[in-house]
């Protein structure tokens, strides 16, 4: 069977991993050429520890109170465009205590699968990536914060994710290079980190050399449609034709399903990285400052700090007060960390794919017999690539989903 994936995202990439697996044909189409985007800069957290969707109770007034200051985590461009405006009055609704209840399980299920899975593929392809698993930390300063984390270490027990509550002193004693200016943190041991750049590099590799094709700058532009079939993609380098197709494009994603007349509601969440490379004196471990929401991922000699969320149409401006606010946030938790703020072209930025409900699309469209859909996966696509991946190839291949998807149709909105 001949299938042809259109992203070659962490999503594509992990999809075309357990495909080829079964012995399928895989194209993968990418309008770039797969070396940069949002699967590469990204913080490279594999994070059980995200249970919670995004759009969760207090998100909204925290938003609005975020939006009047040019310095916050969060942005979004005020503008009347009716695909931005359904998108946030879904995410309003999602927004509240019961709707969380039903489906951080769901979350939490394809997290843990997920992680299995990823640590799998490190044996699998080699630690070329520099995955550790050493957990990650949730750092706060502030009362409120403590408070806010010290409940969700008891949601966490309820899943049976284990939790560490560390003083301020306990975390100091982990970081044995750097000073740490805390309340206190919680240590979430099963989390873990890699180079997400370098972990794209690894599945692209393994799959050239397993014969998967790989059509780079190549923009899809259309497709071909027979009945409830999809024939074949049309991209301006020509038509690619297969059996099954398997749409994964990132923040790309609704206007790519418009064009076959399917609806996704789903916008763009910018987010900024800046990696500073072998530093003399380094953190020990990944850390979400959480008052600030940055995150700081060391790998190796190297340190990378990412943050913001900046909801606008797809580009790769940067606002440097935002940029700067992330580096502020680091210099006040690690007032130590021998860094200096970047020039601006060193600022990397990508955009999320965030669905309303913080919840990824996964599944077939009842419009087509031989299209699956994977996206959405907002601030977590590293954490679940290798669940969805997984997924995608027993959706594909006719078999039970290893987790249950129904909170993930496609057709939800
Ligand atoms: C600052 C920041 C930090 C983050 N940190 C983490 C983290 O620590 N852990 C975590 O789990 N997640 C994190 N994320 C989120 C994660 O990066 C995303 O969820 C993930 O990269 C999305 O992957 P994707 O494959 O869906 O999309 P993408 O990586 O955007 O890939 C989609 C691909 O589709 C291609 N495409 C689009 N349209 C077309 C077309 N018409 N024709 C051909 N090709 C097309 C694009 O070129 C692109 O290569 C972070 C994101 C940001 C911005």
């Amino acid at each position: 069977m001949n299938i042809v994936i259109i992203g070659g995202g962490i999503i594509g990439l992990s999809s075309a991993y357990y495909l080829q697996k079964q012995g399928y044909q895989i194209t993968i189409i990418d309008k770039g050429d797969i070396t940069n985007g949002c699967s590469f800069g990204n913080a490279g957290y594999v994070s059980p520890s995200h249970f919670i969707p995004l759009a969760s109770p207090g998100i909204v007034a925290k938003g609005l109170k975020w939006m009047l200051s040019a310095s916050s985590p969060f942005y979004i461009k005020p503008r009347l465009n009716k695909e931005l405006i359904q998108w946030g009055l879904q995410f309003y609704k999602s927004a509240n205590a019961s709707t969380v209840k039903n489906n951080a399980p769901h979350l939490n299920n394809l997290l843990q699968l997920s992680r299995e899975l990823t640590s799998d593929i490190k044996h699998d392809l080699g630690n070329h990536f520099r995955m550790e698993e050493k957990g990650c930390l949730m750092l706060y300063q502030s009362a409120e914060i403590e408070k806010y984390e010290m409940d969700l270490a008891k949601d966490a027990a309820k899943f049976g994710i284990e939790t560490q509550i560390l003083s301020s002193k306990q975390v100091q004693d982990l970081e044995t290079e750097t000073e740490v200016t805390v309340r206190g943190g919680v240590l979430y041991p099963i989390d873990a980190h890699l180079h997400p750049g370098e972990l794209m590099e690894t599945i692209v590799n393994h799959l050239k050399k397993a014969g998967v094709r790989f059509i780079t700058n190549a923009s899809v532009t259309g497709f071909e449609t027979r009945s409830n079939n999809i024939i074949g993609v049309i991209t301006d380098q020509g038509k690619v034709e297969a059996d099954k197709f398997i749409l994964a494009p990132g923040s790309w994603l609704p206007s790519l399903a418009k064009k076959l007349g399917i609806k996704i509601l789903l916008q763009p969440g910018k987010g900024y990285s800046m990696t500073f490379n072998n530093l003399e004196k380094n953190l020990q471990y990944p850390a979400i400052l959480v008052d600030d929401r940055v995150a700081m991922t060391p790998l190796s000699r190297d340190l990378r700090m990412g943050g913001t969320m900046e909801i606008n149409n797809i580009n790769e401006n940067v606002m440097i007060k935002r940029a700067k606010a992330i580096f502020n946030a680091a210099k006040k938790y690690y007032p130590g960390i021998p860094v200096s703020f970047p020039e601006a072209n060193k600022i990397w930025s990508g955009c999320r794919p965030l669905s309303p409900d913080g919840l990824p699309y996964i599944g077939k469209h009842n419009k087509y017999n031989n299209l699956v859909i994977a996206g959405g996966h907002a601030m977590i696509g590293i954490s679940l690539a290798a669940g969805t991946g997984k997924i995608i190839e027993e959706l594909v291949s006719n078999k039970k989903p290893s987790v249950e998807i129904k909170a993930f149709d496609v057709e939800r909105f």
